[in-house]
């Protein structure tokens, strides 16, 4: 079935009352009809709910849903983008281990690999997502992961995910890709050999900016990869916290299982039904939207592109990018998604523009249904010195905007008066 009909109705089957809407099951936990179905629950003998901290059916509905968007096996949703990177980070590696990391990072999971991490005893090493040969030099036996963004965020990069993972898979290593930008309509990181897919549900899936949310998906056929391999011991020995379960005997998906089971009872950072609720509401119409965000925002680089104050246009999508080759080649028509970003001669400059602009709020969030504006230099990234700036690609004049679904003309026309003004 196509991605847009999975999206209305993959993973949900009515209830008895025929219910068209996915209800939302609001409530913590759930009856057992005797001991021995409880025993039989825990015991993984049958599946079913037991406590929300560990499944809940709204949930399931939006990971069910979400992986057959994503063409996966299963999938695990989170209380927040980060969680879902942590849980994918941890439920591989441990301390003593380390992961190999793109440079071109979202700052969140810049600051948990470098920082965060460490002090759990995992290292971060960093590569340049557009040097592949780097990437292998960092690579030793206790590396557990690799991990880059497809569209990277704030930098509007697009990593070439098969040489990437053509590199990781010679080394028998899991290769985690962060599709969170691109969204499984416009990229599908599965068929070019990514294991493990993790987004932020907050930006583009709830569409509208109304939940935080995050979900990990498995690729089919990952187990295989999982058995036997020295690197992963912990997914084919006895896990004392799960009376003696070894992961990959189960018959069931190894990562996701392990990641619920252990990483998500032990840790908690699981979605709320409401939230799942919001996000399954999202996805409806999330193939319609990504064409429509990535419509506009193309028109208004192609405006920017032309202006005279404009020293330089960031957008994939441009025939001049140096990333459109990989565009064209990894994103679903070419379509690039929301997220462009432009370069004026000044601090100052960068500074007017932004508060000329009526239409565009000052928000630090993409992927909202309203177009949203920001300055790096004076907000996410004002911390770092000019030099620092210029070596991490944000250089003072630089100006992001997540481009949403008002009309391009409208778009136009405000950015047109604030650059003017
Ligand atoms: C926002 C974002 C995250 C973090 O997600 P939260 O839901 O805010 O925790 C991770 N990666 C990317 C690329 C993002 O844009």
């Amino acid at each position: 079935m196509d991605l847009q009909t999975l999206a209305l109705h993959a993973g949900y089957e009515k209830d008895s009352q025929g219910t068209m809407a996915v209800p939302i099951y609001q409530t913590t936990a759930y009856e057992f009809r005797d001991v021995e179905h409880a025993a039989n629950l825990f015991a993984l003998k049958e599946l079913g709910n037991i406590y929300t901290r560990l499944n809940n059916p709204t949930t399931d509905v939006f990971e069910k849903r979400f992986a057959a968007l994503e063409g996966g096996e299963t999938a695990l949703a989170t209380s927040s983008g980060m969680s879902a990177i942590f849980y994918a980070f941890a439920n591989a590696a441990e301390a003593g281990d380390n992961i190999v990391c793109a440079r071109q990072l979202y700052g969140g999971s810049l600051t948990q690999t470098a920082h965060t991490l460490k002090r759990f005893g995992i290292e971060a090493r960093f590569f340049d997502v557009h040097n592949p040969r780097e990437l292998e030099q960092l690579i030793d036996e206790k590396t557990k992961v690799i991990f880059f963004e497809s569209l990277t965020n704030p930098s509007i990069d697009v990593a070439d995910i098969e040489a990437l993972t053509k590199i990781a898979n010679a080394h028998n290593i899991l290769t985690v890709v962060d599709n969170t930008v691109a969204t499984p309509v416009l990229c599908r990181p599965f068929e070019w050999g990514a294991d493990i897919t993790v987004h932020s549900a907050s930006k583009y899936t709830t569409g509208q900016g109304l939940a935080i949310g995050g979900i990990l998906v498995e690729r089919k056929g990952l187990d295989e990869k999982l058995k036997n391999n020295p690197r992963y011991a912990h997914f084919n020995e006895p896990d004392a916290s799960y009376h003696g379960l070894v992961y990959t005997e189960t018959g069931l998906p190894a990562f996701t299982l392990r990641a619920r089971l252990s990483l998500l009872r032990d840790l908690g950072a699981v979605v709320s039904p409401f939230n799942s609720w919001l996000f399954i509401q999202g996805m409806e119409h999330l193939a319609l939207r990504m064409k429509e965000h990535s419509r506009n925002a193309l028109i208004l680089a192609e405006f920017l592109e032309s202006h005279p104050k404009v020293k330089k246009v960031n957008y994939p999508g441009l025939v001049t990018n140096a990333n459109f080759k990989n565009a064209q080649k990894y994103f679903t028509d070419g379509l690039c998604s929301g997220l462009l970003s432009f370069e004026v001669a000044s601090l100052e400059e960068a500074e007017k523009i932004v508060n000329a602009t009526e239409l565009y709020s000052l928000v630090v969030n993409i992927g909202d249904s309203k177009s949203i504006i920001t300055h790096p230099a004076s907000t996410t990234h004002q911390q770092l010195s000019h030099e620092e700036l210029i070596a991490c690609g944000v250089p003072e004049g630089l100006i992001r905007i997540s481009c949403g679904l008002e009309s391009a003309k409208d778009l136009i026309d405000d950015i047109a008066q604030a650059l003017d003004e």
